[in-house]
């Protein structure tokens, strides 16, 4: 079923979804499924895999010099989702990126998808690899989310690159999308972020994701700010407790997001991790049932590959 189903069936109530990484090259997949088994006494209703682009490092040759190599630490984003959709009897929904992929790449993705019954994509535009600095999308690929989600569209309504590719005519993809309570980093400003967002809508978008945010009141300003511009689609916000003391500074760095001076204030004092990770939850239960009582249609989690917080915070909910 897809994202914007489970959403109108709902009736009022707040569902809980939550996001995983695949995992790393070489790691088995029975450590992603016993980090997903403790979440679905949560009855989600759809489990989003991250998509990780290659990275660039350099080896040594036989020859003593180093050369340049292409490495993917996460992949398998397709693989993993057709594996958790049947291991668990629950919808997955791949994120889909623009980086890395040209139009045709994409199609053929999204064909793949189509094929295994996953009829949800979180379209994305991804971020630039370290080495590049400035995003760079394929020479025949799109270089904003809202073009992936204009193709991803384009083909619910039967176009094709390949004329043959008939059977792909029955696509039917419910398509969500990113937003940033905080702005986008490479925004101008907020009103700019809004209007791509809104752009996004008009292009096809079904509902939105949330960056992850520590403070309440920058989500209410946003979704404010989006329903004024006219985007009328959910919303779901996008949350995460802080774990580790290091978090501090790794989640604004990472994220370009704000961590509120009294959380903060409290994380910096913790004696450890275990005390830091412990107010980290508080924090999240405490945002997540101001978010409930707002009315939002779903709580999404970032287990960033750990669930045991996030079990948590949703134990204290549910
Ligand atoms: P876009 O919407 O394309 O926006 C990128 C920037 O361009 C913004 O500053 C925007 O304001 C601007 N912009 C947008 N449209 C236009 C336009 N038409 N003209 C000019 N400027 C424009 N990354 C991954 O690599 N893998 C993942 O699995 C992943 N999952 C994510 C899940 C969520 C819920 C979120 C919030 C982010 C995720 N990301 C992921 C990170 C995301 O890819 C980055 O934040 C990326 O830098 C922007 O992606 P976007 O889809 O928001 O891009």
């Amino acid at each position: 079923m897809k994202v914007t189903e489970h959403l109108s069936n709902a009736h009022g109530k707040t569902l809980f979804s939550f996001e995983v990484l695949p995992p790393k090259k070489g790691e088995n997949i029975k450590t992603l499924f016993s980090n997903i088994e403790p979440l679905m006494e949560f009855k989600p209703p759809f489990i989003d895999v991250t998509y990780h682009r290659e990275e660039y490092v350099y080896r040594k040759h036989t020859n003593g010099l180093l050369e340049k190599h292409t490495v993917r630490r996460r992949p398998g984003t397709v693989g993993i989702c057709a594996a958790i959709k049947n291991r668990f009897d629950v919808d997955t929904v791949p994120h889909l990126i623009c980086g890395g992929f040209t139009k045709e790449e994409t199609e053929n993705a999204l064909i793949d998808l189509h094929f295994l019954g996953i009829d949800t994509v979180l379209a994305l535009r991804g971020d630039p690899i370290k080495s590049e600095g400035q995003f760079k999308p394929e020479p025949d690929g799109h270089a904003y989310a809202c073009d992936l989600i204009g193709q991803v569209s384009d083909l619910n309504k039967g176009a094709y690159l390949d004329e043959e590719q008939d059977e792909t005519s029955a696509t039917n993809f419910c398509i969500g999308t990113a937003g940033y309570p905080e702005k986008h980093f490479e925004s101008p400003n907020s009103g700019a972020d809004i209007r791509y967002l809104k752009h996004k809508v008009d292009r096809g978008a079904d509902y939105i994701v949330t960056q992850m945010f520590f403070d309440n009141e920058q989500f209410f300003n946003f979704e404010s700010r989006c329903r004024a511009a006219g985007i009328t689609v959910p919303i779901i916000p996008g949350l995460k407790p802080m774990t580790t003391k290091s978090q501090l500074t790794a989640l604004p760095r990472s994220f370009y997001l704000n961590i509120p001076e009294e959380l903060s204030e409290a994380v910096h004092l913790a004696p450890d991790n275990a005390a830091a990770r412990q107010i980290g939850i508080e924090w999240c239960i405490n945002q997540s049932r101001e978010l409930m009582a707002h009315g939002v249609p779903c709580l999404h989690y970032y287990s960033m590959g750990k669930s045991e917080s996030v079990r948590k915070v949703a134990a204290a909910l549910f």
